[in-house]
């Protein structure tokens, strides 16, 4: 059977509602499910995000080594360890992928080969990219909303680009790989979707040499967007100290904050914290 067919095999035997609330829209393209799940290896161990029925992970279990798939909804898992009971290379955890420790799951596992691949449920995509970022997962291929896609793979300094564009550039290399329509879902979300890869560089893209008040700046930065940076940065830098380092690096006072790349801003941090230490 093809994805479309065992998606309406099982909501029917199984008698699934989608839960709204839990993002539950399941990817039915064949073209699109093999893209999301096209780098996986033999080697690999693949973390699965919110397996829903288990299409994606049906693949991917023919695909990689190991198959671990975190999903919050007691139902789907009762499918799941029905569905898959004769492979012994699947692992479920019934968890809210938002409470898992991943730093301990990747040393648990073989660094190198360790990837996480999944169709996100989207009211939560970029906590958990934020997340798998923060705790050290190298290669994350993920499908999304095509917004939220656009804006993590924009380059500072752009239009498109708001405070997840910078954290994501910071410490990784973002490209979109596919586009999926509303139509290859059931049911079909409200909006359009992308399929991103997302890959940990070896050293972070710039030098900053105070991480906690670089990020405070970014944020404040975007939701004060309209404002000049002399007044989006000064909750974070003293007003006077703030003119001091704009003078010093060059930046105008009545630059938009919008407009600044990763170096200016790790420039303006590396200038306050040798002014403050
Ligand atoms: N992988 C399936 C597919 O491609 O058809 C389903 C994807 S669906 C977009 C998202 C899945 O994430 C749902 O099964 C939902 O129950 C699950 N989910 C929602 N919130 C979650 C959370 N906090 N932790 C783990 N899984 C979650």
């Amino acid at each position: 059977m093809g994805a479309l067919e065992d998606t309406k095999f099982l909501m029917d035997k199984y008698n699934i509602h989608p839960n709204k609330n839990l993002g539950q829209n399941f990817l039915i393209d064949e073209g699109s499910l093999n893209k999301i799940a096209e780098n996986v290896s033999k080697e690999d161990t693949v973390v699965e995000i919110g397996p829903g029925l288990g299409t994606l992970t049906s693949i991917l279990l023919e695909k990689a080594k190991k198959v671990i798939s975190i999903e919050l909804d007691p139902k789907m898992c009762e499918i799941l360890k029905d569905r898959f009971k004769l492979y012994n290379n699947f692992e479920l955890l019934n968890e809210d992928v938002l409470k898992i420790d991943f730093k301990e799951l990747v040393k648990k596992e073989e660094r190198s080969n360790f990837k996480v691949v999944a169709n996100l449920p989207y009211y939560i995509t970029t906590s958990i990219i934020t997340k798998l970022i923060e705790e050290g997962v190298s290669d994350i291929t993920v499908l999304i909303q095509k917004e939220v896609a656009d804006r993590i793979c924009a380059t500072p300094g752009e239009k498109e680009a708001g405070a997840i564009t910078y954290f994501v550039n910071y410490y990784a290399e973002a490209t979109i790989i596919g586009n999926v329509s509303k139509e290859c879902f059931i049911p079909n979300p409200k909006v359009e979707s992308a399929i991103v890869n997302i890959k940990l560089l070896d050293k972070k893209r710039v030098k900053v040499d105070n991480e906690e008040i670089f990020f405070k700046l970014i944020k404040e930065n975007f939701t004060k967007r309209r404002k000049t940076i002399l007044n989006s940065l000064s909750s974070t830098i003293e007003k006077e100290k703030l003119i001091q380092i704009l003078k010093e690096l060059n930046i105008p006072e009545n630059v938009r904050g919008e407009t600044l790349t990763l170096q200016d801003f790790a420039n303006i941090v590396n200038q306050y914290n040798k002014l403050i230490n």
